[in-house]
């Protein structure tokens, strides 16, 4: 490790440390897989969907990352062709990139400032774009960025007034809570992701599908299986190949021992980062009645890159989630956004996210808080 001015530099995320207390289970159970060699659909996967099923209360089929897990349930859904799916601008391009794989028009609502969210008037307001379109409205996706629910009642009554499916993009979030409910309860199907640095990581790709109606997790675990069943071999409808590797399930298993515990901690750093930041920066909103995953600790300030150079001076890693609304990326910018998306425009200037994990020292943490205090 480089060292400057005699203090180690601050990543984003630590995984070594969370490798260090999970030792030696973790490579136990590595060699477990390695020893019944079942790699593929091993029984590691079924346990930790059922593992994830508990945490839940909903059914979970696990895949190949968050972002087959988006497009397996936009597929199960059957949405297609001529079918427009409201999605917010400001999160990462994995939804709206399953939407235009189904053939589908993504339209990009607007997020509340506040929460950086979809909210129910701004999905109302593109709802009303596509009613003048040729295009037939089918679902809202709703983002939990930075691992903060979204407002699943408004977003609900919206759905079901329009008749929609409303999907969950929980790639940030599993672990969080909304009145009590848990992520992957707070609507009818949810999307989440295993990859690394997500709350609950993996050492590779991964992803999971929940369902609060079991036939739905069974379209999906069709669908992802080469549309294979009842049997192997009976190829009953088009599929695609994405499953969790056996290796990663165990990876998953280890680490939900102490998944709980590990959201708390990510919490009580949130909290030190909350005392010691206020008054400098803009910080993250509360929203009330929900507990946060803490993906990502998101600050505000007008003059995000002089304060990412600071911290970088000082050795500290800072990130920008994200700097470009999906809609003004290339490879979107033929999608409609009805109103122009000025509040996503003006987050993607002024975020920027600090380092956080739950194995983030407080010594380490008032560095990240002195040198923003010294710089904002
Ligand atoms: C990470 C992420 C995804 C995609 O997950 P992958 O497993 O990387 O495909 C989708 N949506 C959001 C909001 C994410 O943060």
């Amino acid at each position: 490790m480089t060292v400057l001015n005699g203090l180690a530099p601050i990543p984003m995320v630590d995984l070594q440390a969370q490798r260090r207390r999970l030792e030696p289970a973790l490579s136990e159970s590595l060699a477990r897989v390695l020893a019944h060699g079942r790699f593929v659909l091993g029984p590691e996967v079924e346990e930790l969907e059922l593992r994830l099923a508990d945490l839940t209360g909903a059914s979970c089929v696990t895949c190949g990352n968050g972002t087959d897990a988006l497009e397996l349930l936009l597929w199960a859904l059957g949405i297609g062709p001529g079918d427009a799916v409201v999605l917010p601008a400001f999160t990462f391009a994995a939804a709206a990139e399953a939407v235009v794989r189904r053939g589908a028009t993504p339209v990009f609502a607007d997020v509340e400032e506040a929460s950086c969210n979809l909210s129910a008037p701004s999905a109302r307001q593109a709802l009303a774009w596509i009613n003048r379109s040729a295009l037939r409205a089918r679902a809202l996706i709703a983002v939990d960025l930075y691992g903060w629910p979204a407002d699943y009642t408004g977003l609900a009554a919206v759905a079901e007034e329009r008749g929609l499916a409303l999907v969950a993009d929980a790639a940030q979030s599993l672990g969080a809570t909304l009145g009590n409910r848990p992520v992957g309860a707070l609507a009818p199907v949810t999307a989440t992701s295993f990859y690394p640095s997500k709350p609950l990581g993996c050492y590779g790709d991964g992803g999971a599908v929940f369902a609060l109606d079991p036939a739905m997790a069974e379209r999906v675990r069709l669908l992802a299986r080469h549309g294979q069943g009842p049997g192997r071999y009976n190829h009953v409808s088009l599929g695609a190949n994405s499953r969790l590797d056996t290796l990663q399930a165990a990876v998953l298993l280890a680490k939900l021992s102490v998944f709980e515990e590990e959201l708390a901690r990510r919490d009580q750093v949130a909290r030190r980062y909350d005392t010691g930041l206020a008054g400098a920066v803009t910080l993250p909103l509360r929203p009330a009645g929900a507990t946060p995953a803490w993906a990502q600790y998101t600050i505000r300030h007008p003059e995000r890159e002089r304060l990412a150079r600071s911290l970088a001076e000082a050795g500290i890693a800072s990130a920008v989630h994200y700097p470009r609304p999906v809609n003004l990326q290339p490879a979107y910018r033929a999608c409609p956004s009805p109103d122009g998306v000025p509040v996503s425009r003006r987050l993607a200037e002024t975020v920027l996210s600090l380092p956080l994990c739950p194995y983030l020292a407080p010594e380490a943490q008032d560095r990240v808080i002195a040198a923003i205090r010294a710089n904002a």
